[in-house]
């Protein structure tokens, strides 16, 4: 895999030696050509990953100098990293579709079929008629006081939905009634449900939506210009109407003499939803709200709306607010070929015919809809006993059903108790922990995720039963102490939750598993704010209290990340920079594969620091210790590219740290933090096989517009800090901008220490 993608980027790399040629000249085509010069020598490692406590390391430290009194008698606790064979990553890439294949049951695709006695069917067949169905005997339509109808109570429970007004039953509603159906099967249980329907996303349909704002006597300035968008002017309504139907009908005009001004459908398919003039108080103008909802071929698009607010003002009346959802170009056959019989048998189908009751289904109307991908025109079904709507498309005979039900929630936060930043201290710094991105399941065979922030939101009306346990969007705890830690709760609609894993006290075992589901989804969030997403999406497995101490380690080829139980010499090593470090490794490794086992190391050190702010790496891991950590950002380290990978790493992970504090205090706090991720944390991708040329790669990142490197002094410090030479490149430059003093590195890599 790791072979595959260098093959990938030697292929890059011939593209831009290609492009210094057809651009020859340009100081920026020719460092790519150095760049491209030196990846060519390609250091293939497979990286030992191993976080090794600094003893040796430490020696090597010249800051602080009480590093120096470290003894060494501990050896050099590098776990063997499980070099599974690659039959293993067969094996799972087999496990995983055979997962997938398994979701992609028909009740997840949103899309559904008439079934003919239990086997799926498309359309293709003719729809299957019952023959004995008769039409309704009359259609009536609803009167006006008939509120306590289904339909009118659909409408209620609608009204808070976003698609209010196109369910809005009180226009078109009509009430079926006898429909002399055979009775058929019991009333069932557990239907299987489709997706609401929402509006389509922009990129799939063709739409004008707008927000315009206008403020009458604003000046050119300012507010005004704020909210200026398409609008030039505030538009005034001839005639200065007062009325709301004034107000209506001169808005239908100017639609009319300008229609691509409001989204290019003509006023005599709008529809009016609202027309409201509002009295003005405590010496507010009054103003007339005009929604109208676009129609097609006489048939409700789901979803439009056209809204204006016109302030009334004595002399004048002025559109202050326009809102807008159109789709002009919407096509659909509406020369249905079912008629109104099929349909409701259609639906009956979809919903089950209940026993006993012959008038179960109220038509809500036909309505042109946005249903599984597709705009459909259909009509669409209310049923009473089931509280359950059906849209069946009149031109396919498919029939989608839904909730459309506004059920209560229930709002929980999912809390580890766990060790913020720093290493556990016995009960001394245990906090309330969001648990991110973690999975929820309930009695009923949903399935939800906590935020970003630990909240998840729970619908439905009955009680339920919730578990949630160590596993989410982006890290799977596999205890190897004693078990997972899980929590079940039942949830009342309506009322707040909290669920805390270790609810209280210190157990070393409990605060382990928190701290590397917590650490792990906080590395994976930052990460994804510096861009990095889609290469780390997958719940990483993480094991946690494994039997050994004073180490953890990542394993390349199956990734998962490991922590060992504490011990007389070290502590639990699940903790926030000792996580960040190994899932640095990988984040490397998922980013063309580890190339460089020293830059690896130092990856995940940066990572930490950055993320914390300070330069400790592993504070706390060694008991009874000075110093007590593993690496430190303010090291003193002179790179030497035979030395073993963890030493030089700290050549990295102190250029990292130097360059973010000159940067903050150059810059300030915010940018300068900032400033040094966009320089740093994109070298990731640039995949490079040194750590010299890492720092070269900062250099080019940092190239300005016209071919000066920014902040290049601060860059040159903090590589000469560690032994490397940084040259300002020149117009016409050729050769690596970075080496090691009078050594280029890449050429040494090749006998670079390896180890297993
Ligand atoms: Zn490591």
């Amino acid at each position: 895999m790791i072979k595959d993608n260098l093959g990938r980027k030697s292929i890059s790399i011939l593209i831009a030696i290609v492009f210094v040629v057809v651009q020859p000249g340009s100081a920026f085509a020719r460092f790519t050509a150095v760049t491209g010069k030196t990846a060519v020598q390609i250091n293939n490692a497979a990286a030992p990953t191993a976080l090794t406590p600094g003893v040796s390391n430490a020696l090597q430290l010249s800051v602080p100098a009480a590093s120096l009194s470290l003894n060494t008698s501990l050896p050099i606790l590098s776990a063997p990293i499980f070099a599974a064979p690659k039959t293993v990553n067969a094996a799972s890439a087999q496990e995983r579709r055979v997962t997938t294949n398994a979701k992609a049951a028909p009740a997840s695709t949103g899309l559904r079929f008439v079934t003919d006695g239990g086997n799926t069917v498309g359309r293709a067949a003719p729809l299957p008629i019952n023959t004995n169905a008769a039409v309704p005997e009359s259609v009536e339509p609803a009167s006006a006081e008939n509120t306590r109808s289904p339909l009118a109570r659909l409408g209620l429970a609608l009204q808070q939905r976003s698609f209010t007004p196109l369910f809005d039953g009180s226009r078109s509603a009509r009430q079926g009634r006898g429909m002399g159906m055979r009775e058929a099967e019991p009333e069932d249980a557990g239907i299987p449900l489709d997706e609401q329907p929402r509006q389509p996303g922009e990129t799939e349909v063709a739409r004008v939506s707008w927000k315009r704002v206008s403020v009458p006597g604003a000046r050119a300035s300012g507010l005004r210009n704020l909210f200026r968008s398409r609008s030039d002017d505030v538009t005034q309504l001839s005639g200065a109407p007062q009325t709301a139907a004034a107000v209506e009908s001169e808005l239908r005009r100017l639609i009319d003499a300008d229609p691509a001004r409001f989204g290019g459908v003509p006023s005599s398919t709008l529809e009016t939803t609202i027309s409201k003039r509002i009295q003005g108080r405590a010496g507010l103008a009054d103003i007339v709200d005009v929604e109208f909802r676009q129609t097609y071929h006489g048939a409700v698009v789901e979803g439009t709306f056209l809204h204006f607010t016109v302030r009334i003002g004595a002399a004048q009346s002025n559109v202050i607010s326009e809102t807008a959802q159109l789709y002009p170009n919407l096509t659909v056959n509406t020369d249905s070929t079912l008629d109104d019989a099929q349909a409701l048998e259609s639906a009956f189908e979809r919903l089950g015919r209940p026993t006993g009751s012959y008038n179960d289904l109220q038509p809500v109307g036909r309505k042109v809809m946005h249903i599984g991908g597709h705009w459909r025109y259909v009509s669409v079904h209310y049923s009473d006993s089931k509280a359950l709507l059906a849209a069946v498309d009149l031109n396919t005979g498919d029939a989608f059903a839904w909730d459309p039900k506004v059920h209560a929630e229930s709002r929980g936060k999912l809390i580890g108790r766990g060790v913020h930043f720093d290493p556990p201290a016995t009960g001394t710094n245990i906090v309330d922990l969001a648990m991110p991105h973690a999975e929820v399941k309930t009695s009923d065979g949903r399935t939800l995720f906590t935020d970003a922030d630990g909240w998840f939101t729970l619908e439905g009306d009955q009680p339920v039963t919730i578990t949630a346990t160590l596993k989410g969007k982006y890290a799977t705890i596999k205890d190897q102490g004693t078990a997972t830690l899980t929590i079940t709760a039942t949830v009342t609609p309506g009322k707040p939750i909290r669920l805390v894993f270790n609810p209280e006290g210190f157990d070393e075992n409990t605060v382990a598993q928190v701290n590397a589901y917590r650490h792990a989804n906080v590395v994976h969030d930052w990460l994804a704010r510096n861009q990095i997403e889609d290469e780390i999406k997958r719940s990483i497995p993480i094991k946690t209290n494994i039997n050994r101490d004073c180490n953890a380690f990542y394993t390349p080829w199956s990734p998962s990340l490991n922590f060992f139980k504490s011990s007389g010499r070290c502590i639990n090593t699940a903790f926030d920079t000792v996580v960040y470090h190994e899932y640095g490794h990988f984040v490397d490794d998922m980013i063309g594969g580890i190339a460089n086992s020293a830059l690896s190391e130092g990856w995940g050190d940066i990572i930490g620091m950055y993320i914390t702010g300070q330069p400790v790496l592993g504070e706390g891991f060694l008991k009874d210790r000075t110093p007590n950590y593993i690496r430190h950002g303010e090291n003193k380290y002179q790179f030497q590219s035979r030395d073993e990978v963890h030493k030089q790493g700290q050549a990295w992970m102190g250029f990292g740290w130097k360059l973010r504090k000159a940067l903050i205090a150059k810059l300030g706090d915010v940018e300068g933090t900032a400033v040094a991720e966009a320089l740093v944390v994109p070298v990731l991708f640039a995949n490079v096989r040194s750590i010299p040329a890492a720092i070269e790669a900062v250099v080019m990142r940092a190239i300005g517009d016209n071919g000066q490197i920014e902040h290049f002094e601060e860059i040159r410090a903090a590589a000469a800090a560690h032994g490397i030479v940084v040259e300002r490149p020149v117009d016409g430059s050729v050769g690596a901008l970075a080496r090691q003093r009078g050594f280029i590195p890449w050429l040494s890599t090749f006998v670079g220490e390896r180890r297993i």
